[in-house]
């Protein structure tokens, strides 16, 4: 296992204090590793600094080449991969090595291919006698830090389009989830030139914080909480640096009276559980007819309830644990008030969902009201919320009624119905008559408190670059 950060062409430890890396199927230690220190953070940025310059200098050819070599890499060490990915989040081994991998990969060949057909104004003449032009250039060093739940992917969704760009990137992983950062380190270190990739691990609150402080970093990415994403602003704000945030969501599902029950069941019973619930896009808000609402609750209870996890044969199971003893607390003490109130009910679930190991038993909470807690708050588990309305406007108004603007989705028969609600929510993605489905060619990134920047897609390169404007005059 690589426990080592990547400093410049270096390997070393951290020598600050040491953070606790549990495998969240049996809460039992993996190892202890240690943080880095400040005078290690500044050799990284230092190490990205130097490498800049040349790396900035190259043509997007050469730099596509070394992505499509870090793809054909991480594709050949798959299961390497994905193996240390599910021990350290306690993902499915199936589930990441048949979707997440593949959609890593593919992140890096898009980048490879995109930077070289970025397409940017004609030249020419808008002052007689003068010729403009606009280039597209990278920023400089961007400081990219990664939340738990998708560590390789956040990683490839940060790295990817900063480097296609010309940037070079100080990385900092969750001090949850280091692992497979660690190997991505060793790997890039064999590929890219030295410096283009640094990684240093640490908790936010110190690693992180220097980071987002740091004067040499004209950037910073941050996939995480919105809490954490306003303190990146108030960071950015004493440097005037660029900020990506992508922070929380709470996806609203409107069903309309004549959706396909049995389609979004079973979409729901995936997308609003899948990685246990721990995903910014989960299908968790629900807002049904009146007219389908009661088999609704009963048909997604059911099919809720059938969700495989915690099987001794991993191959078996469809969702995981949740990635701490801590987030598990807290799922449990948001479904535990939700209990609380008379209208509500737990259909299914409502319980821990092992002794060893932080499970929690996939929930659907019935009779939900626009102003309860969890409807408007992020739980970040597998805890599905249940909301009645018989107008239309209202659905909407409520789906609306949120600070997140990240993910959402209408599900409904009639296309214009769909085409007129899909214009009307303040989200980053509607789906219709799907939730969840991402590609790397179309952008994912929040509205309202969710965030701003997009990653994936041609607008990821955008927000990696900076537009400037030469004029020449003859
Ligand atoms: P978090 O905000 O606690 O941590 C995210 C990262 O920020 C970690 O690496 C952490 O160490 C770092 N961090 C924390 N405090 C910091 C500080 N003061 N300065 C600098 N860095 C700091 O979030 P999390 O608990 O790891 O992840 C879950 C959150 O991420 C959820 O809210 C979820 O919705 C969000 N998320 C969003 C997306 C998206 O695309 N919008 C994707 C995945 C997760």
């Amino acid at each position: 296992m690589d426990t080592q950060m990547l400093i410049g062409s270096k390997f070393e430890a951290g020598t600050e204090i040491e953070e606790k890396i549990l495998n969240p199927k049996t809460g039992e230690l993996i190892l202890d590793l240690a943080e880095a220190s400040l005078g290690q953070i500044d050799a990284a940025v230092d190490a990205a600094d130097k490498a800049f310059q040349s790396w900035s200098a190259t043509t997007p050819g050469q730099r596509s080449a070394y992505l499509l070599a870090i793809a054909d890499a991480v594709e050949k060490d798959a299961l390497g991969f994905a193996t240390l990915e599910a021990l350290n989040c306690g993902k499915p081994i199936n589930a990441v090595l048949n979707d997440e991998i593949p959609a890593i990969v593919d992140c890096y060949r898009f980048f490879a291919g995109a930077i070289r057909s970025m397409h940017a104004p004609v030249a020419g003449e808008y002052l007689p006698g003068f010729t403009s032009m606009i280039r597209r250039d990278p920023i400089g060093i961007v400081g990219s830090i990664a939340p738990w739940n998708y560590p390789l992917m956040m990683m490839a969704w940060k790295l990817a389009p900063a480097i296609a760009a010309g940037n070079t990137v100080v990385f900092k992983p969750s001090e949850q989830t280091p692992l497979t950062a660690l190997k991505m380190a060793k790997l890039m270190a064999d590929i890219l030139p030295e410096g283009v990739v640094n990684v240093v691990l640490g908790r936010g609150e110190s690693v992180g914080n220097a980071i987002i402080n740091h004067p040499k970093i004209g950037m910073v990415s941050i996939t995480g909480d919105i809490a954490t994403g306003k303190k990146v602003l108030a960071a950015a704000a004493k440097t005037v640096k660029r900020t990506h945030l992508e922070l929380g969501g709470k996806a609203p599902v409107i069903i309309y009276d004549d959706a396909d029950i049995d389609a979004v069941v079973s979409a729901i019973r995936t997308f609003g559980y899948y990685n246990a619930g721990q995903d910014c896009t989960a299908a968790c808000r629900i807002y049904a007819s009146d007219k389908v609402y009661e088999k609704f609750v009963a048909d997604l209870a059911s099919a809720v309830s059938t969700l495989k996890y915690n099987q001794a044969d991993d191959t078996e199971n469809e969702i995981g644990p949740l990635i701490s003893k801590r987030q598990r607390d807290r799922v449990e003490s948001f479904v535990a008030r939700a209990s609380e109130h008379k209208h509500m009910e737990v259909v299914t679930g409502g319980k821990l969902g092992s002794d060893k190991g932080f499970f929690y038993a996939p929930t659907v909470i019935a009779g939900a009201l626009q102003d309860d807690e969890i409807v408007r708050r992020e739980v970040f588990g597998p805890v599905v919320s249940v909301t009645r309305f018989s107008d239309v406007d209202q659905a909407v108004t409520w789906a609306n009624d949120s600070d997140y603007g990240l993910a959402s989705s209408v599900w409904t028969k009639d296309i214009s119905r769909a085409m007129q609600t899909a214009a009307k929510l303040r989200y980053g993605c509607t789906w219709i008559n799907t939730h969840f489905m991402l590609c790397n060619e179309m952008p994912h990134g929040g509205l309202k408190q969710s965030g701003y920047g997009k990653d994936m897609s041609v607008y990821a390169l955008e927000d990696y670059t900076a537009v400037r404007h030469v004029m020449i005059a003859h």
